[in-house]
């Protein structure tokens, strides 16, 4: 905790001053371009990945960048994503899967999550992930499932009332990530269309 208290230490003495300008216009303002879904894994920092400063990346982070699909009812996820889109009117979403995923690993490896009830029921979300990334009887390897994870959500995503009215309208972009964490790459996945399929495999 005492590097945390350091860190705002020095984020007033050195940073803060540097971007007086910035924070100041920010005060007022919140106009995001950007929704970024990325998993909550501390190795990954959607803002250092894309060097974006305060102000541009509306982010949600869950464990395994899951989005649940649409249902009614109290969801933070999907007020979140509402919030981005139908009020914010961020213009591209980007969903960001990553190597070495703690929760992608799990399904992959079939981990026992019997101990982790809260876990397991989340990772319910990458049901379809696993069904498309599962070959014929093998179980997926963890990067296969890390991109098809991503473009899972992707077409949980775009049940969303406020994403799939804004995909009718042209006015948001959908975008699949995936970043490597020992190269610090970004891998873009191929076009992809409303439901989070290649554009060219969906025509
Ligand atoms: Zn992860």
């Amino acid at each position: 905790m005492q590097d945390l208290t350091e860190g705002v230490a020095r984020f007033q003495r050195d940073v803060y001053p540097a971007k007086a300008d910035l924070f100041a216009h920010l005060a007022a303002t919140h106009r995001p371009t950007t929704l970024f879904i990325s998993c909550s894994d501390a190795r990954v920092v959607p803002e250092l990945i894309t060097q974006s400063e305060p102000g541009e990346l509306f982010v949600i982070r869950t464990a395994g960048n899951l989005v649940p699909a649409y249902t009614p009812g109290p969801d933070g996820v999907a007020a979140s994503i509402e919030y981005a889109v139908a009020v914010l009117n961020v213009t591209d979403i980007v969903v960001c899967g990553h190597s070495a995923c703690g929760a992608m690993t799990a399904l992959a490896e079939r981990h026992d999550l019997s101990g982790a009830p809260a876990i397991a029921d989340w990772l319910r979300h990458a049901d379809a992930s696993r069904a498309r990334a599962t070959g014929e009887g093998g179980a997926p390897k963890v990067d296969a499932l890390v991109r098809e994870n991503v473009r899972a959500q992707l077409a949980n995503l775009a049940t969303h009332p406020s994403v799939a009215r804004a995909l009718a309208a042209d006015t948001v972009t959908l975008h699949g990530w995936v970043y490597d964490i020992p190269a610090g790459t970004v891998d873009e996945l191929d076009e992809l269309d409303a439901t989070g399929r290649p554009a060219a495999v969906a025509a």
